[in-house]
């Protein structure tokens, strides 16, 4: 095995909101390109932030997406999703739902109105996975992966345990059924344990540090909050946690198609992004109640 070296360390930068509900960090494409992150294509990053308590509950409204999957994982808090294809349900902690918007679909996205009225501490990851060409215009689909459903294996001597989203670790597989090879955990390191984590080198790899610090391969020293992408130079890197840790660790095997990308929609030429337009206009995308 050999080591796969740090390309860059980001710390969170200045949050923005997504509808009034999502104050997140960006770091795909933000630290890098689209292109480079290939299979992942955003991710926002909602730290831990107090919602006062209300009657109204925050979110974004209905909204189109053709082309890609999101990926919501929900660490605090509880978020309502409702979709143009009949999916939908509410995730809470440990909860992840997995939209693939293919297609097309119109959804919208709200904190859950019982949490809304108590409020409290939210933190919570949305991740664009890309899809290859062939399945851009398969059917829209939708996967609630409870926390309950997700393998969680035991690292040795006590150290903690590796959830499984998707993909696999060891034997052992996630739930979420994948378009393209991916990997994606919650690596949950006690306070001094450490362990190593191993992908094909070709895979694009990243961690982002969900809750306390770590020093990755040794001798890089990694705050909560702050995202870690690994360069294509070797296939394992080490995670040591300096407090107790969740650490979302993410691997994908590069589609390498184009990519055409206008806000909610990602395709693979310019031509597609004009029809998605369009679809989306002349109602294509089907109905959804505000
Ligand atoms: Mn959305």
């Amino acid at each position: 095995m050999s080591t796969r070296s740090i390309e860059k360390v980001t710390k969170p930068g200045t949050p923005h909101f997504v509808g009034d509900g999502f104050r997140v960090h960006n770091f795909i494409p933000g630290t890098s390109t689209m292109k480079r992150m290939d299979p992942f294509i955003m991710l926002d990053y909602n730290s831990k932030y107090n919602f006062p308590p209300t009657n109204i509950p925050k979110g974004v409204g209905v909204h189109p997406h053709r082309g890609f999957e999101t990926v919501t994982i929900a660490y605090k808090g509880r978020v309502e999703h409702g979709d143009s294809s009949g999916g939908g349900g509410i995730i809470g902690e440990g909860d992840v739902q997995w939209m693939t918007a293919a297609s097309g679909i119109l959804h919208k996205e709200f904190h859950e109105t019982e949490w809304s009225k108590k409020g409290g501490e939210f933190q919570m990851v949305q991740l664009w996975v890309n899809l290859p060409a062939k399945y851009k215009m398969s059917p829209p689909k939708y996967q609630a992966i409870s926390n309950a459903q997700m393998n969680k294996v035991a690292l040795p001597d006590n150290a903690g345990e590796v959830e499984i989203i998707a993909g696999s670790y060891d034997d052992h597989k996630g739930p979420a059924s994948t378009f393209s090879p991916i990997h994606m955990y919650n690596v949950r390191l006690k306070k001094g344990a450490k362990t190593q984590v191993s992908f094909p080198k070709n895979y694009t790899t990243a961690l982002l540090m969900v809750e306390g610090d770590a020093k990755v391969n040794g001798n890089t020293e990694v705050p909560q909050d702050h995202f870690v992408m690994f360069s294509n130079d070797g296939d394992s890197f080490t995670i040591e946690a300096l407090n107790n840790t969740v650490i979302l660790v993410l691997s994908g095997e590069p589609i390498n198609e184009p990519i055409a990308a206008h806000g909610p929609f990602v395709m693979n030429t310019q031509e597609e992004i004009m029809e998605a337009f369009q679809d989306f206009n002349t109602g294509k995308f089907g109905y959804l109640e505000d």
